[in-house]
Parts: structure tokens; sequence; C-alpha cells
């Protein structure tokens, strides 16, 4: 793999502002996009890596760039997608938002608070509308196990997606992932053995694919 090949991986949760102190969150934690940033720089891929607001060691020998919310997000994005070969989208970006977030801390006052919340705009859907003919895209969809290759296959069509990662619920947070690759040309790939992988070496399994096939 000639270094010149780019590769933009997102990972991780997203903190979104309640107010000056408080966040909503998810509990991504980032693990599986930071072993996916490094089999990419193991396989010779010039790899940037965008981090959201978790406590995972910094890798060696990539770009990091960290973010909070979607809306960082959305700004890095802005910057690095340009410029990549290949982005994936490993990153739990939360779909809601609570609006307005306030500036200040909310005070206590012993009465119950409503929080309204606002979705997020989709910010790999939004990569895929503006995708050169040369760039490539694989999306995550994390659901559940009854409904998870309806949503996957959904979301990679909405979404625009060359493909997607379809892992069930239990993924998030866990050592093994169990997950399915779907192709917008109606492929659905596994890797090996058809066993749950640790996530490192599922990382290596689909960077080797992607490599070999988009
Ligand atoms: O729609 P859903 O959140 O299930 O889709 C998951 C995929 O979409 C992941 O690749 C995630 O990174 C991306 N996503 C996004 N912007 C959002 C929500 C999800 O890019 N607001």
């Amino acid at each position: 793999m000639p270094e010149k090949y780019r590769m933009l991986i997102t990972a991780g949760p997203t903190h979104e502002p309640i107010d000056a102190v408080r966040y909503l969150a998810n509990r991504s934690s980032g693990r599986l996009g930071l072993c996916l940033a490094e089999a990419a720089r193991d396989a010779g891929w010039q790899v940037t890596l965008l981090l959201g607001p978790v406590g995972l060691p910094r890798p060696a020998g990539l770009r990091v760039e960290r973010f909070e919310s979607a809306a960082d997000l959305a700004e890095l994005l802005d910057e690095h997608f340009p410029s990549c070969d290949v982005l994936i989208m490993a990153a739990a970006v939360g779909d809601f938002r609570p609006r307005p977030a306030g500036e200040r801390k909310l005070p206590r006052t012993g009465e119950k608070l409503l929080l309204e919340l606002e979705p997020t705009p989709d910010l790999v859907a939004a990569c895929a509308a503006r995708k050169r003919a040369d760039q490539r895209i694989i999306g995550f969809a994390l659901e559940e196990p009854a409904v998870l290759e309806a949503r996957a296959q959904r979301k990679l069509a909405q979404k625009g997606l060359d493909a997607i990662v379809a892992n069930p619920l239990e993924t998030m947070g866990a050592d093994e992932i169990r997950a399915i690759l779907y192709t917008a040309d109606g492929r659905a790939i596994q890797p090996p053995e058809g066993k749950p992988l640790r996530k490192g070496a599922f990382a290596r399994w689909l960077i080797e694919w992607i490599s070999q096939n988009l």
C-alpha cells in the first residue's frame, strides 16, 4: 500500500452539552476505532484519527485530532474529509442533542427539569452526499440482533455508503465483535471462521478487506 493513500477514521462517543458542566453521552469506548487506526497504519495507510472524549492511549505514527460534540466532529470532517481516500465512520455520534445548550450551569431547584432534544445532523450522510467519485465511505450500524440486517441495509442505502459494518448492540464496550459487512453492490461478507473476533483481529480483517476491495 503506497504511503499516499489516506484513511480518515472517527472513533468514540460524543458528549452533547446540556449546560456548562453536564452532557449527554453514550457507552462507546472508541476501542474498535483505535484498533482500526492502528491496523490501517500498520498496513501502510496514512491515517488521521478523529477521536472522541475517551481516555485511550495516544497511538504512535498517526495524526490524532480530538472532538467532544457532534458539532466539533462536523468541523473536523469539513477539514479532513476532502483530502482522504477512505473514511471509516466508527464514531458513535449522538443522534440527539439538548436544545439549546445553556452557557451557564443549571441550578438544582428541586423541581423536575425537562430537556428538549433535537436530532443531530447525519454527518456520514453529509460526507457521502459530497464525496468525490474516487472516495469510499464505510459506516457502522449498531442494532438489536433481530433487526440488525434490515436496518443496516437500510442505512447503507439511505446514507449513501459504500459499505456498512453491522454489529449487534452488545458490541458496544465489549472486547469482541461479531459483525457482517454489507456492501453497496449487494454482498454480505463475514470474517473467516464466523465466530466473534477480538476487536484488534476484526480491525485487521476489515482494513485488509478495504485495502484489497475498495
Ligand atoms: O443512524 P445511525 O446513528 O444508526 O447510523 C450509524 C452510522 O452513522 C455510524 O457510522 C455513525 O458514525 C453515523 N452517524 C453520523 N451522524 C449522526 C449519527 C450517526 O455520522 N448524527
